[in-house]
């Protein structure tokens, strides 16, 4: 790189990180140059991906990051939708991601689907319906944290309410799924003969005749009116559900809470209807979601704020380090070691999901401590008084106190 063009590098590249440790990083002190092309901003995003740790592999652990700034939006008048499945992100096999944007009064139309759909709001309030196996109505306001889960084949809808109608995030377990491969209300009436129509709900074959020939997906309406009022002439004669299928996750207490951070966990223990299992992490500034893996299902993250890094160990001597910020999905396969560390100077907030009815996860520190000490000192050469620091309890996030 001649003396102007690296100039002209560094100054870019600061402007898009900001930080002088960052730029070191990026520009790679003790590396070959990197004279071609560049993208300053991008790699200012993912210094791990520009100089890995020299502990990392040479040889590539699949990728395991989306941003959903890549993901292509699908805009209506009542709010978009974009999402991160399979196609765009191969590892995540087990499941997929759809953020969603109503207007105050948008409404994604009244379906159902395969997968079991788990939400988080993410800004904002709606208002969700349903109905139980016996037929109960089940209608609910929902603000920012708060969680839903409809079961597989459960019908259902969400409508953004005032004063700003709201996003949220889908996440479906099935990595295959797809927002537009849904069975919906409007498609599933085009689709049917009127006379049908007419025989199955009782009334004059023209009665039918304004049916929407294309799909809504997502469609303006008004802003429903009070919540008693629509619980009341759903549920009819027959009463309202007895289950809940929402989730409000900031009425409970953190699990677990340390000087480095907190963890919420909702799963079927605390949640009843849902066989997602969620974690949320927060990491204050300076600490780390401790190493560890999940024994039971593979791991979908979701990024909700802040700056963070994370290795996966992966099997066959393989490692790859990938840098995250606010919007990016990450993924991590059943069983592989994995660490998630907040490198910014604000809180890290984070998902981890799982399609696994309970939340399970293993410690590396835990198993070091309970394991004969002769044998762990033997393995990695550390002496007895390293060994009795290591947390005996596990830590969840670092630092304890
Ligand atoms: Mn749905
Ligand atoms: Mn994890």
């Amino acid at each position: 790189m001649s003396a102007f063009t690296r100039r002209n590098f560094i100054g870019k590249t600061a402007v898009a990180i900001g930080s002088f440790a960052a730029l070191q990083k990026v520009i790679g002190a003790g590396h070959p140059t990197d004279p071609g092309p560049a993208n300053p901003a991008l790699d200012g995003q993912n210094p791990d991906s520009i100089w890995p740790p020299s502990t990392d592999s040479k040889s590539l652990v699949q990728n395991f990051k989306y941003p959903f700034s890549y993901a292509n939006k699908r805009t209506y008048e009542g709010g978009w939708s974009r999402e991160v499945t399979v196609r765009e992100l191969p590892v995540s096999k087990t499941l997929a991601g759809v953020n969603m944007r109503l207007t105050p009064g948008g409404c994604r139309e009244l379906h159902w689907h395969t997968a079991g759909e788990w939400a988080i709001m993410l800004y904002g309030t709606a208002r969700i319906t349903a109905i139980d196996l016996d037929g109960k109505s089940f209608v609910a306001d929902v603000k920012k944290n708060d969680l839903w889960f409809f079961p597989s084949g459960n019908p259902h809808s969400i409508q953004g309410l005032n004063p700003d109608g709201c996003e949220f995030m889908l996440v479906f377990d099935d990595g295959e799924f797809s927002e537009s491969e849904t069975v919906l209300l409007s498609d599933a009436m085009a689709h049917l003969p009127s006379e049908v129509l007419a025989k199955n709900f009782g009334v004059r074959e023209q009665a039918f005749q304004n049916v929407p020939k294309e799909e809504l997906f997502i469609l303006q309406a008004d802003v429903p009116g009070g919540l008693e009022a629509d619980q009341k002439a759903a549920a009819g004669a027959r009463g309202k559900s007895p289950k809940d299928f929402a989730f409000r996750t900031m009425e409970m207490p953190p699990t677990m809470q340390t000087k480095g951070g907190e963890v919420r966990i909702v799963d079927s223990s605390n949640f009843k209807v849902s066989t997602t299992a969620m974690a949320m992490v927060t990491v204050h500034p300076g600490g780390m979601r401790e190493l560890h893996w999940h024994p039971n299902a593979d791991e979908w993250q979701y990024f909700i704020t802040g700056k963070g890094r994370m290795t996966v160990v992966a099997t066959g001597n393989k490692a790859r380090t990938m840098d995250f910020q606010e919007g990016d999905v990450g993924y991590v396969q059943k069983s592989l070691l994995h660490y998630v560390e907040n490198t910014g100077d604000t809180d890290l907030v984070f998902l981890e999901i799982f399609k696994a009815d309970r939340f399970q996860d293993l410690s590396f520190s835990e198993w070091l401590a309970h394991t004969p000490p002769e044998l762990v000192m033997a393995h990695l050469h550390i002496d007895k008084a390293t060994y009795d620091t290591i947390p005996k309890n596990g830590a969840v996030i670092t630092p304890l106190s």
